[in-house]
């Protein structure tokens, strides 16, 4: 079989304004068509993507419902068991509320995933999750002192006497549930437990969900508003629906679809490997270059878990391209893949892409093995002679990795491309923002794609902001969720 990435040249310098790139990708920056430009034939429609400030903006609208369903049911008292009570219901309700907007995060829809992005999507996870904990507790101890207050006893007699409520058994179980959960998911214990174990535990965070969303529709929180309960039940249903189709139907219709398998496991560095994969439709996935699958392959060692790997170079021929480095068990046994291991491949995932462009000029900078998104966007990012320059910073010229492609590239698109070479804690900063403005020199006026280890993320981010390029012209992915 032919090689596609060695062996074919890469894409045109500038490809002319009726490459399917265009249409395809619909980037914000579109370069201008000239005025005979031939008639375009029918493409697929773009994409769906919810930017991060609409999500965010329906998540708080619906927010401000579920206050406004307490508003509505909440009973004016200065008695202070009505005061605990009322204000048991309100975090009541936005905890139910938060729980769901942290399934819904989770939950893979492709207009989500493609527009906010999934490093993102885990970190307000993470965030919001903690606030959805401390709703919880919130409304367990408010409850509880309701209840002490209203039937005059102390709080221990009181939890003992809230357990004969219907619902209330579940509801405790499924709290306790939800703060396991929690607890293995802060970073020092997280750090110390396998991903697998941890993903086991937070799988319980469903149960958590079903006996919260039990005891809510039984308990005095909706009890006697048929409405309130029906609009709660259809957001439950609406979410669940949600995570079955995208986590469940989806995978495994793709699967069955694209029939993936091993055909290549290229060594590209000491430490790095590519591996190629074949399949049967894939442009069906549509795919976008800065774009990521989680992968399973299904051999002995490697079946458990399902590891996210960012597309090195563009969907062609129905082929697809990962670049790994071994940083751990898995990573190591990926080098030892054979030809013929099948994959189950889902996505794709992730906003890195064409779309989020806002300018003619294009500054791609990567570290290490982030790298593997910046190769798929260097080869296909529209754009003419000078438009767009790679910086790819490693420790040392032996740790580049796809160098001889990377160069083909710039050499056919008249790209610049620079390496910037040198320990992290080394005298000179080749990220520091004065560095930068060297290389490139009108630099506030490009986008920037950046990818690489956090540490160093973080302190290209700062740079660059500091040498004129606005954040929000700055789109970067975390190689950690
Ligand atoms: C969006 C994205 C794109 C990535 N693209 C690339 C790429 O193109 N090339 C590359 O070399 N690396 C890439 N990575 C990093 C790569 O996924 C991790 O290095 C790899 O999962 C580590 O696995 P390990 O078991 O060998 O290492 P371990 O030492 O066992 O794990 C190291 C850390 O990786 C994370 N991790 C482990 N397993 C998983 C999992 N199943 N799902 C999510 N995170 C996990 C955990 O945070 C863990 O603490 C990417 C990561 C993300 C999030």
């Amino acid at each position: 079989m032919s090689d596609p990435y060695a062996a074919q040249p890469p894409g045109p310098a500038d490809p002319p304004a009726t490459h399917p790139l265009y249409s395809r990708l619909t980037p914000r920056y579109a370069p201008p068509r000239p005025a005979h430009a031939p008639r375009r034939a029918p493409v697929a429609a773009p994409p769906l993507r919810l930017a991060p400030s609409e999500l965010l903006r329906g998540l708080a609208g619906g927010a401000l419902l579920v206050v406004g369903l307490w508003l509505v049911q909440a009973e004016p008292s200065v008695r202070l068991d009505a005061l605990f009570a009322t204000l048991a219901h309100l975090c009541g309700l936005l905890a139910g509320y938060g729980i769901l907007v942290m399934l819904l995060l989770m939950a893979r829809v492709p207009a989500i995933e493609h527009g906010v992005g999934a490093d993102r999507l885990a970190r307000w996870h993470a965030l919001g999750g903690r606030y959805v904990l401390t709703l919880c507790l919130a409304h367990t101890v408010f409850a509880l002192c309701g209840y002490a207050a209203h039937t005059g006893t102390d709080v221990r007699a009181a939890a003992v006497g809230l357990m004969g409520y219907p619902g209330l058994v579940a509801a405790t179980v499924g709290t306790a549930l939800l703060v396991g959960v929690g607890v293995t998911s802060a970073r020092t214990v997280r750090r110390r437990v396998r991903h697998e174990t941890w993903r086991a535990v937070h799988l319980l965070t469903y149960v958590g969900a079903a006996l919260a969303f039990a005891h809510q529709l039984s308990g005095p929180d909706l009890a006697g508003g048929a409405l309130a309960a029906w609009l709660w039940t259809l957001l439950h249903t609406t979410v669940g629906t949600l995570l079955v189709w995208y986590r469940l139907v989806v995978p495994v219709r793709q699967a069955l679809r694209h029939s993936l398998w091993v055909t290549e496991v290229r060594i590209e560095g000491p430490d790095v490997v590519s591996v190629v994969m074949q399949g049967l439709g894939l442009d069906a996935l549509r795919a976008e270059p800065g774009q990521f699958f989680r992968w399973r392959f299904l051999d002995r060692r490697l079946w458990r878990t399902a590891l996210p790997f960012s597309l090195s170079a563009p969907v062609r021929d129905d082929t697809l391209r990962i670049t790994v480095k071994a940083c751990g068990d898995h990573t190591r046994r990926i080098r030892r893949l054979r030809p013929g291991v099948r994959v189950l491949a889902t996505g794709p995932f992730g906003a890195m892409t064409a779309h989020r462009r806002t300018r003619r000029k294009v500054l791609l900078l990567a570290g290490g093995v982030g790298i593997t998104p910046m190769r798929a966007l260097f080869e296909t990012l529209p754009g003419g002679p000078g438009d767009l320059t790679l910086l790819y910073r490693a420790g040392a010229a032996d740790q580049l990795v796809l160098r001889e492609e990377l160069e083909a590239i710039a050499a056919a698109r008249g790209a610049a491309l620079h390496y910037l070479l040198g320990p992290s804690d080394g005298p000179f900063d080749p990220l520091a923002p004065r560095a930068l403005r060297n290389l490139v020199p009108d630099l506030a006026d490009h986008d920037v794609y950046l990818c690489g280890p956090p540490g160093m993320s973080r302190a290209a981010a700062a740079a660059l902001e500091r040498a004129g390029v606005p954040a929000a012209r700055v789109h970067s992915e975390e190689f950690t969720f």
